[in-house]
């Protein structure tokens, strides 16, 4: 069932979303070679409860840590460990958190030193496909909408997109209906109505779609062990449209990148 959002309500996950922003601005100023992911967890769930929060993924179907960090050919839910991080790793990290009853989930591939020109590639394609799938959340548009678009802007480059983990709406629990895929058939699927939240989540493979799951039970890695990149926001429909909760100002701010893609989604 959908749950939409008032705007009360909306604002309230907007608090939740800056949480998850803020923590992942924290982890961005953290990432070098020789830093281990361990490391970035702890981090993230002094920030989140520092922020009057509570880590939103730890003990959640019982994963074990804050952070789900995905290197490399991990494409999510990766468990933080203590190997120390290399020059030309990729990093995906998701952070979840809860606070006033409304969860934040928010993912970002951070780049560890100098990464190979392909990969790079692979992770500034992967967030234009977020944007060019948020685009399309808006009254009027379809579930299918999204997923057309992301899978037809990533496929057109030769990427791989995971079908089997998609997006979803968000709320006081942290996957709501609709299901959000990454890919689908124009004017197909739940239609938007204004008040609703999702998060928007490409997980995009450099080659085949394929995955695989490790036997810890959690971490989902491409099958060709290619790299993989994740990049998610935090949407709601405001006046038809669609508006951005969370933001990765923090991240650019703390890498000192200057950015205007949010703009036409701002508040
Ligand atoms: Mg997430
Ligand atoms: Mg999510």
């Amino acid at each position: 069932m959908i749950k939409l959002k008032s705007p009360e309500e909306i604002e309230l996950m907007r608090i939740s979303a800056q949480i998850v922003s803020k923590t992942l601005g924290v982890i961005a100023s953290e990432i070098k070679p020789g830093v281990t992911t361990l490391h970035l967890d702890k981090i993230a769930e002094e920030h989140i409860r520092d922020l009057g929060a509570i880590p939103g993924f730890l003990g959640m179907y019982d994963f074990p840590n804050t952070l789900c960090i995905s290197p490399n050919a991990q494409v999510v839910h990766g468990i933080p460990n203590d190997t120390p991080l290399e020059n030309g790793d990729i990093l995906s990290v998701d952070c979840g958190a809860l606070i006033n009853n409304f969860y934040g989930d928010h993912a970002y591939t951070f780049e560890v030193g100098d990464i190979a020109p392909e990969t790079k590639k692979l992770l500034q394609v992967t967030k234009e496909s977020l944007y060019v799938g948020i685009r399309e959340f808006k009254v009027g548009n379809r579930v299918g909408d999204v997923g057309y678009a992301i899978q037809k802007y990533c496929e057109d480059h030769g990427y791989g997109v995971v079908r089997e983990l998609v997006g979803h709406g968000l709320g006081k629990t942290m996957h709501e209906d609709p299901q959000m895929p990454n890919y689908g058939k124009r004017g197909r699927g739940k239609k938007f109505k204004e008040g609703l939240v999702v998060a928007i989540e490409p997980m995009i493979n450099l080659g085949t779609h394929k995955i695989q799951q490790l036997r810890d039970g959690w971490t989902i890695l491409t099958q060709d062990r290619q790299p993989s990149a994740h990049f998610e926001h935090d949407i709601a429909i405001v006046d038809g449209k669609p508006q951005l909760l969370s933001t990765f100002d923090y991240v650019y701010e703390a890498l000192g990148i200057t950015s205007t893609e949010e703009d036409e989604f701002r508040k």
